[in-house]
């Protein structure tokens, strides 16, 4: 596994990478989990700038990604992007989550973001199974990373115990894999 990822247990908001990425709804308008987290941490500025990119370029797509400054955050930048709702596994809501984690890692590169810190997309009210999300997340990142050397370290962070130690046995079961 690359050396640039890490994994770590806790609060995404507190994170002090140059970017963090919010699970976000199409609206961009705010919800609940980690979206309601970031805003309250971060204040309005970040919803002032979520509403003038929705004015200008419409809703965020399922798999895309926008980027708005990090407010009172640490992280000076957020990056919201929209993963899939679960229907069952036959809706390209595979291909839509590695898109989701893909199109955050173009947009940092193209703002020169060195570190980020990704939370669990789509495995909260969206219902993705995280067991299934885990080893998909981390293969996304380590096959963009493999390609690429401007990303300095890409931190997946995770809130619960129970969703740490999924991402940390797929992490070792990729690791373990020949690459
Ligand atoms: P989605 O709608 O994409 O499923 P959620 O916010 O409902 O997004 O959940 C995504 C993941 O984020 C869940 O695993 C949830 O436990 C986690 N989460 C919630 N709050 C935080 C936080 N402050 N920091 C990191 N992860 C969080």
């Amino acid at each position: 596994m690359d050396k640039r990822i890490v994994l770590a247990q806790g609060d995404i908001t507190r994170q002090d990478t140059a970017a963090i990425v919010n699970a976000a709804n199409s609206s961009l308008l705010g919800g609940g989990g980690v979206d309601g987290a970031i805003h309250a941490a971060g204040g309005p500025a970040i919803l002032a700038e979520c509403k003038q990119i929705v004015a200008r370029q419409g809703r965020c797509p399922v798999g895309g990604a926008v980027l708005t400054t990090g407010g009172n955050l640490k992280a000076r930048y957020v990056i919201h992007t929209v993963g899939p709702v679960w229907r069952g596994g036959r809706h390209n809501e595979d291909k839509l989550l590695a898109d989701a984690y893909t199109n955050c890692l173009a947009l940092a590169l193209e703002h020169h973001i060195r570190s980020i810190a990704f939370p669990s997309i789509s495995t909260g009210a969206y219902r993705f199974p995280i067991e299934r999300a885990a080893p998909l997340a981390l293969s996304t990142v380590a096959a963009f990373l493999a390609e690429r050397d401007q990303l300095d370290q890409v931190r997946f962070v995770l809130f619960g115990e129970r969703d740490f130690s999924i991402y940390r046995a797929a992490y070792e079961r990729l690791t373990q894999e020949p690459s």
